[in-house]
């Protein structure tokens, strides 16, 4: 079960006004939901909440059930793709799969497992003793994605994984993290500023503005029922 509860959840920096107030969502177990919204709408720092990374200022965040509010990041049994998905430049594509493990003290046999694994369900097993500048931009982006599947997380969290390739990288790569979603039966949690992609990706989508939540659903309501102008707006309006 890895299912994610938040309960008046609120964010501010350096006693600053809010810059999220009132979020109240439950995510599904197995679910891909997606938060969406304009630059600065709060996205990352709920992201980011979600994963100990941010200081929770209100409200309750579970998993599980479970208060996680002053868990570790470590101690979340969650996995973490960033918009700047930066690999370690010196070490082969190989030791950056591996590079969590060692720290998680998982054992060899079971790294070396793994990253076979791993490598063939993202196609890299041809690529394994390259370092990351001599790859393409999609394969780079494939090497970030291994790195956190080969954790055997459970919850996975992406922020803008797609935002630096190209228009033709980004449709391809939608489709394999939806499959590689669904096929490890991941509960995501996938930030994007792309309607196009929200509406593609999402078995239920979050519009966020300004620090709070407008609208949830499913692509097809939120289309057809918007809660609000700001919604139909942002959904409707082609990239
Ligand atoms: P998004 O990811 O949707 O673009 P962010 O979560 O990055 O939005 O930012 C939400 C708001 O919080 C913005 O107004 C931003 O300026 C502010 N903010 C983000 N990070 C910090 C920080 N470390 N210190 C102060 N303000 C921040
Ligand atoms: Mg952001």
């Amino acid at each position: 079960m890895q299912h994610v509860e938040m309960i008046d959840l609120e964010k501010s920096y350096d006693n600053q006004k809010n810059v999220l107030n009132g979020i109240n969502l439950a995510i599904e177990e197995g679910e891909f939901f997606v938060l969406v919204g304009p630059s600065g709408s709060g996205k990352s720092t709920l992201l980011r909440m979600i994963a100990g990374l941010e200081d929770i200022t209100g409200g309750i965040l579970k998993i599980n059930d479970k208060v996680v509010n002053h868990l570790r990041p470590k101690d979340r049994n969650l996995s973490m793709v960033f918009q700047n998905y930066a690999l370690y430049p010196h070490l082969t594509v190989e030791q950056n799969i591996l590079f969590g493990l060692h720290a998680k003290k998982v054992e060899k046999k079971e790294q070396q497992k793994r990253l076979i694994e791993t490598a063939e369900m993202m196609g890299l097993t041809e690529l394994l003793k390259r370092k990351p500048k001599q790859l393409s931009g999609g394969q780079r982006q494939r090497v970030a994605l291994a790195r956190s599947v080969v954790s055997h997380a459970p919850l996975c969290l992406m922020d803008e994984p797609l935002s630096n390739l190209d228009a033709k990288l980004r449709a391809h790569m939608r489709i394999e993290i939806r499959r590689l979603q669904k096929k490890l039966g991941l509960t995501m949690i996938y930030v994007t500023h792309d309607q196009v992609e929200a509406m593609t990706m999402g078995d239920r989508i979050m519009v966020l503005n300004d620090g709070k939540i407008q609208q949830v659903g499913d692509p097809i309501t939120l289309y057809n029922e918007p809660a609000n102008l700001f919604v139909a707006s942002f959904i409707g309006s082609p990239k």
